[in-house]
C-alpha cells in the first residue's frame, strides 16, 4: 500500500472556509461535509499554501522544509563543536 507524507487537519480549529480547497493548486483537498479532506492524496504536493492561508491555524504541514542556506565560511565537515 503507498503511503504519503500529508498536511495535518485539526478539525477543531477549522471554521469551514474553504481558503485551503481554493488555494490548493493540486486539487487534492475538498470540503466534505464542511470539513477539508485530503481526497486526492497521491496528487498533494506538499506545498504548504493551505497552512499559509488557513485563518485559524488547523491544516498544517507535519514538518518544516526549510532551504539550507550558508553565509559564513565553508563548512568544515571535520570542524565539530564538542
Ligand atoms: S500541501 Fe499543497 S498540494 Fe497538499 S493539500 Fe495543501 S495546498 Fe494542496
Ligand atoms: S482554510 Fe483552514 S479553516 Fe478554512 S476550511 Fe481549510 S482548514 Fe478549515
Amino acid at each position: 500500500m503507498a503511503e504519503w507524507v500529508l498536511p495535518t487537519i485539526y478539525t477543531d480549529r477549522c471554521t469551514a472556509c474553504a481558503q485551503c480547497v481554493s488555494y490548493c493548486p493540486t486539487h487534492a483537498v475538498e470540503m466534505i461535509q464542511s470539513q477539508p479532506v485530503i481526497v486526492r492524496p497521491e496528487d498533494c504536493a506538499y506545498c504548504g499554501l493551505c497552512e499559509e492561508v488557513c485563518p485559524t491555524g488547523a491544516i498544517a504541514l507535519s514538518y518544516e522544509i526549510a532551504p539550507l542556506t550558508w553565509e559564513g565560511d565553508e563548512i568544515d565537515s571535520t570542524d565539530r563543536a564538542d
